[in-house]
């Protein structure tokens, strides 16, 4: 998941020194490689979930995947291995290999999903390459290989040296990163969800799913103008987004959401043609920040911030809410694995 750095992502950046070339961006060539694309990409698999209950987890990756198939939106899973071995390892490898099956992409999100701030530069790397056997495997069966790595929180190393360290030994492995250029902050309502079914709250379940879709589409709805305003026209995006029940009982409405948006879904590595992506990544620091922001600060431009909306308050609360009675009240209910 993502939840660290998230208030701090506009002010108090430290840059290294980089130097962008921006002509290439603007041609009309470049335009029509992102026009109207987005990849989707779902961390934390094989789920996050505040209920550590195998069927729930089961379900969740079953619908979701479901969903994708029936609106013919290709998508790649990162990987959490830790979480194999926190409720019923072999239906949790279950769970991976259904997203093979379906013909979808898996890359690795770390073994635990720490921070490298937490881990330093080696203990990352070691977490990185623990992270990688049986998601290897599995893509190794079908003739596949293990291409993609998403760092948990977006923190991508600091200071400099480790971020470097962390690159070189993620290039020499044969790893691209998965940068993100849209984030609707879909764990922060998905907790909350997961909460709300538990307790079998009909009214409060239905609320939440009302407000992260309102709040994803407006969100989705920013990131394009940004771009442009970065750029002077649409990227072709990445969004993240998490294996959670919140988006699996969402799919088809957030494949309306992407509709209306213009949005046409392709693959992971398709989105990645598009130019911008060779701007690779300029920021050196603490927090974990989506992209657009990375390359609007190394080249001095301003995303028009006036329009951003953070979460809605109620949410942001419940969520803290939510994680203090779990952990004072429920520990039997910890979440899952984040
Ligand atoms: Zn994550």
């Amino acid at each position: 998941m993502r939840a660290r750095g998230r208030t701090v992502f506009r002010t108090g950046l430290k840059w290294a020194t980089a130097v962008l070339a921006g002509g290439v961006l603007l041609s009309a060539a470049a335009a029509r490689a992102g026009d109207g694309t987005v990849a989707l990409t779902f961390d934390d698999l094989p789920g996050l979930s505040l209920v550590p209950d195998q069927p729930y987890v089961n379900y969740l990756n079953d619908m979701l995947l479901r969903g994708l198939k029936r609106h013919r939106m290709p998508a790649t899973g990162f990987v959490n291995e830790s979480k194999l071995d926190l409720i019923d390892r072999p239906q949790q490898i279950a769970n991976l290999q259904k997203w093979v099956d379906a013909g979808f992409d898996l890359g690795n999100h770390t073994f635990s999903h720490e921070s490298p701030d937490e881990l330093g530069g080696v203990g990352y790397i070691l977490d990185i390459a623990r992270g990688e056997t049986v998601t290897r495997e599995l893509l190794a069966a079908r003739h596949r290989r293990l291409a993609w790595f998403r760092h948990p929180y977006l923190e991508t190393g600091f200071p400099e040296a480790v971020k470097l360290e962390i690159n070189r030994w993620l290039d020499t492995h044969g790893y691209r990163v998965a940068p993100v250029t849209i984030d609707a902050d879909d764990w922060e309502f998905a907790e909350p969800y997961d909460d709300a079914l538990s307790r079998h709250d009909e009214a409060r379940r239905l609320r939440i799913r009302r407000q992260y879709l309102a709040y994803t589409e407006r969100t989705v709805a920013w990131y394009q103008s940004a771009s442009e305003a970065l750029f002077g026209r649409r990227i072709a995006f990445v969004m993240l987004l998490h294996a959670t029940r919140l988006n699996a009982d969402c799919i088809d409405d957030l494949a309306d959401i992407l509709k209306r948006r213009r949005l046409k879904v392709v693959p992971l590595d398709r989105a990645m043609k598009d130019p911008v992506y060779r701007l690779g990544d300029p920021y050196v620091g603490h927090d974990g920040v989506a992209w657009l922001e990375r390359w609007a600060e190394a080249r001095h431009k301003d995303l028009p911030w006036d329009s951003w909306q953070d979460p809605p308050k109620d949410i942001v609360d419940e969520y803290d809410r939510t994680n203090n009675d779990r952990r004072d009240t429920t520990p039997r209910l910890a979440p899952v694995g984040r």
